[in-house]
């Protein structure tokens, strides 16, 4: 849509917005309302304007699902209050831009604890219901919409609805997972989950192939709170898929005498410095020299190494914050990726096919020559919700470097892959996508699920007001039998 259809916006909003992986960066009128009243401003400046409205969290999608070129963006950050608390229940009632780190250390001293917790804090929990995030428990607590007991979407209209599995079911289990699609969440209802101590017991040991991970998990499932896996991803065709397991489970009361301590934040607090030493802001100077494919070799090669000698089958007790969110830990770590950025690939297979899979998808990496400098595996189970990324499997989060010399080797080897993921049955997640086509996002949602979606957003926004890069990417023209979703300008 352009200005010239309506009234100009102000220069002076005009803000330059990144996705998370720093492969993307966009200009976009940026907007920051605090409360509903705010928000439904925003939306009458936009339509006016003939924009359309892109929602935007903490902009942690590593790719353009919280960009919205040349349009509104509406930073939902500032609406960060905290509505309700219910310490015996564990029942809170947040706005949207309250983030992660906000919630966990909220309840943490009540002996609570977020059900589901991605692999970074710096998450809103609008974006988190947003895209029906998951955590290292995924095959035990769903992903966080499970948790979710009802909330209030502002329509495109500037109308608020209520929706739980009561009421509007249709929406909820659409919303919850529906990138921003259908509304914008302006309180949340969730359910926490009680902890009685402010530990875990981790045990880290390390595995040899993805068959040999994959049967560890199922073996673990049952007993483990948590588990993930990180693979060498550079180790050659003989170690493919080696890697080393985390596995945690919750202490129950009687297995922690300090747990009045252990449940205050002061003691969950990620260190200031690594190694005693090093500021933890400063950290990833260190690894820059290393940010190249053979540097990163020889970490990856260097972890496996400690970890399957020195560190293996070790059992320690970690605070939930540090193992939750090792990825904090050095701040700023994804710098290193500078210039080109990263994209992560993270695909979901079913369990009788991962293995196979992953080790396909490896040999395609060293086929082209694009190696992810991190890969992290999860278990995962199925869930009601229409846009769901989960499958009863297993998923590889790869994370590659972005480079302007081995660009088109990467989309080759992305494109390979998809293909081999479709053929296994296998799903994506909008939250790291940055290269599926639209075939591909039809493939594994299925013409069903799509179709529901379509006429969800018919209905509740038929001018297609809600759209970002993303959207436009994966369902701009999508016309099963329905014209919806369009491009704004058509459906003025
Ligand atoms: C280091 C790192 C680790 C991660 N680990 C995990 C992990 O373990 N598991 C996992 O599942 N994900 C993980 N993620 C991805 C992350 O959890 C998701 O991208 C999440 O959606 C980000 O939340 P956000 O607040 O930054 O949302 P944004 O990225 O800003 O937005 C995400 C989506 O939600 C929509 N949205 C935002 N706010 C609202 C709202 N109020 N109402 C409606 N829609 C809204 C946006 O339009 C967008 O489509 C990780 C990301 C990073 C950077």
């Amino acid at each position: 849509m352009n200005s010239q259809n309506g009234l100009k916006l102000p220069l002076s909003r005009l803000e330059k917005v990144q996705s998370w992986g720093m492969n993307r960066e966009v200009l976009g009128y940026v907007y920051r309302p605090s409360t509903v009243a705010g928000l439904q401003e925003v939306i009458a400046t936009a339509r006016n304007a003939g924009r359309s409205v892109g929602i935007r969290g903490g902009g942690c999608s590593y790719g353009d699902a919280s960009l919205n070129s040349e349009n509104v963006v509406l930073d939902i950050t500032r609406m960060n209050r905290i509505l309700a608390w219910d310490p015996a229940t564990g029942i809170i009632e947040i706005e949207p831009g309250v983030t992660l780190q906000r919630l966990w250390q909220y309840v943490i001293g009540d002996g609570w604890w977020p059900p589901v917790v991605s692999g970074t804090m710096f998450v809103t929990m609008g974006g988190a219901v947003g895209m029906n995030y998951h955590g290292k428990n995924n095959y035990k607590m769903g992903p966080v919409g499970e948790h979710v007991l009802e909330f209030d979407l502002l329509l495109a209209d500037g109308t608020v609805i209520n929706c739980s599995r009561e009421h509007r079911p249709d929406i909820f289990f659409a919303a919850i997972g529906g990138f921003g699609m259908l509304g914008c969440f302006t309180r949340i209802v969730m359910k926490m989950k009680r902890v009685y101590s402010g530990l875990l017991e981790v045990d880290a040991f390390a595995t040899r192939s993805f068959a040999e991970i994959a049967r560890v998990f199922e073996e673990r499932m049952a007993d483990d709170d948590y588990l993930v896996g990180w693979i060498d991803c550079m180790a050659g065709s003989q170690n493919s898929g080696r890697g080393l397991v985390h596995a945690a489970r919750y202490l129950r009361a009687d297995e922690d005498p300090n747990a009045p301590q252990t449940l205050q934040v002061a003691y969950q607090g990620l260190p200031e410095t690594m190694f005693g030493l090093i500021p933890k802001s400063i950290m990833w100077r260190f690894l820059k020299p290393f940010s190249n494919d053979p540097g990163m070799r020889l970490i990856n090669w260097a972890r496996f190494l400690l970890g399957s000698t020195l560190g293996n089958y070790k059992t320690v007790r970690q605070s939930h914050a540090a193992f939750a969110f090792l990825l904090d830990y050095v701040p700023n770590w994804k710098l290193v990726y500078r210039p080109g950025g990263l994209i992560q690939y993270q695909s979901f297979i079913p369990a009788e096919h991962a293995a196979a899979c992953f080790d396909e998808q490896m040999a395609i990496c060293r086929k082209f020559r694009v190696y992810p400098w991190l890969g992290v595996f999860k278990r995962h189970r199925t869930d009601n919700f229409l846009m769901t990324h989960a499958v009863d499997g297993y998923s590889l989060a790869l994370d590659f470097p972005v480079r302007k010399r081995y660009e088109s080797r990467l989309n080759q080897a992305v494109e390979e892959m998809n293909r081999v993921v479709l053929e296994s049955g296998g799903r994506f997640y909008f939250a790291k996508d940055s290269t599926l086509t639209r075939q591909d996002a039809l493939t594994y949602l299925g013409s069903d699920a799509v179709l529901k979606f379509q006429r969800l957003k018919a209905e509740l926004d038929p001018n297609n007001l809600w759209q970002t890069d993303l959207s436009r990417r994966l369902f701009g023209d999508w016309d099963i039998n329905t014209p919806h979703p369009r491009p704004l300008q058509e459906a003025r």
